[in-house]
């Protein structure tokens, strides 16, 4: 038996076609789905009893369980009992432009990145689509509102489960699934290069954002261990070979560290290493957490280091803060509810 939520369209044409039927199936079954958003199969009156319980012999219909909400003024923090009893937790944030929800692609994260407090845990698996797309089915009906934003930025290494985050992708971008515009959705990676060459030739035209945090392999090793495996000129050049199949701008994730990253040599450095890309640089201040002794940079450094870079002519934001007051803001989630 599968999850029905792990199903891209064009595998449930197929599926249909292969059990004879027409793939125009897929269609009244998205729409079930997605848009009537019924729990069984029984509640598809449109499709036939013996469709039905064929469906039923080859699929069940979702199996995450939402376990707790905290919710603030802008921000809420969501955790998730998966099948096996594992947890992962999804943030939901109210923007101006609407609603968006930060996905977790795994529980635990091997990429050991030493800031963040995600990564602590070793990974235990990959989540299938079906379980990232949940997490927004159950947000949404939780709130009763439509989401119009996706970061892939939760716990885990999307590209360290790539199969399960592209169908994920085409899942919610499809009309008749979320219908979640592509350039409403982002993905977030810590820079595994051949991934970022495949991720070149997906036929979407989905956000890409890089998580640099250093400008010089020598810092970058310390803080950012897959930097061993595929150091920066080798990110780099891939980021150009993606550039120039896809003509889509790339966002740098920045990180501010106290002392560590944050100096004006260092945001020099950052303008030189990005230099003619195009890109935007996102600062983003560091949220403390208990476990970690890295802190964040003060405000005024902070506002130093971005003026160095604007002056340079790179484009530059400082990323608004969101979900620190329950702990749901970027490297602060966890997946172990032992922690929580
Ligand atoms: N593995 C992916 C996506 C998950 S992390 C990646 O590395 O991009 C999402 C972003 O939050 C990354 O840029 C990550 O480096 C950053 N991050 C991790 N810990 C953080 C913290 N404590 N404060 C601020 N950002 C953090």
């Amino acid at each position: 038996m599968k999850n029905i939520y792990d199903i891209t369209f064009d595998e449930l044409e197929e599926y249909f076609l292969s059990l004879g039927e027409k793939k125009f199936k897929a269609n009244q079954l998205y729409t079930w789905l997605y848009d009537k958003k019924v729990k069984s199969f029984d509640e598809m009156s449109d499709i036939k009893k013996i469709i039905i319980d064929k469906l039923k012999e080859d699929y069940y219909i979702g199996n995450i369980k939402l376990d707790k909400v905290e919710k603030d003024e802008l921000v809420s923090k969501y955790l998730f009992e998966l099948y096996d009893k594992e947890h992962v937790e999804s943030v939901l944030m109210r923007h101006d432009y609407g609603l968006s929800i930060c996905v977790s692609s795994q529980v635990g994260c091997n990429m050991g990145c030493k800031f963040c407090e995600s990564g602590r845990r070793k990974k235990v698996r990959n989540l299938t689509s079906g379980e990232m797309l949940e997490q927004i089915l159950k947000i949404e009906e939780d709130i009763n509102e439509k989401i119009s934003h996706v970061v892939i930025m939760g716990i885990g290494e999307p590209f360290d489960n790539y199969e399960n985050v592209t169908s994920f992708i085409k899942i919610i971008n499809h009309p008749k699934g979320l219908a979640i515009g592509s350039r409403h959705i982002t993905l977030s990676t810590c820079g595994i290069v051949p991934k970022i060459k495949e991720f070149a030739h997906f036929p979407y035209q989905v956000n890409l954002a890089v998580s640099l945090h250093a400008p010089n392999d020598e810092l970058r090793n310390k803080i950012m261990p897959i930097n061993k495996a595929y150091p920066i000129k080798e990110v780099i050049d891939a980021l150009k070979y993606y550039y120039k199949e896809t003509n889509r701008r790339i966002t740098f994730e920045y990180i501010m560290l106290d002392g560590v990253n944050d100096s004006p040599n260092e945001a020099l450095e950052l303008c030189r290493l990005l230099k003619g890309l195009n890109c935007y640089i996102n600062l983003i201040p560091y949220n403390e957490t208990n476990n970690i002794e890295f802190k964040r940079t003060k405000k005024d450094v902070i506002i130093k280091f971005y003026d160095i870079i604007k002056k340079n002519g790179m484009n530059v934001t400082i990323r608004k803060e969101f979900g620190s007051n329950i702990s749901a803001a970027c490297g602060q989630l966890r997946s172990k509810k032992e922690d929580l």
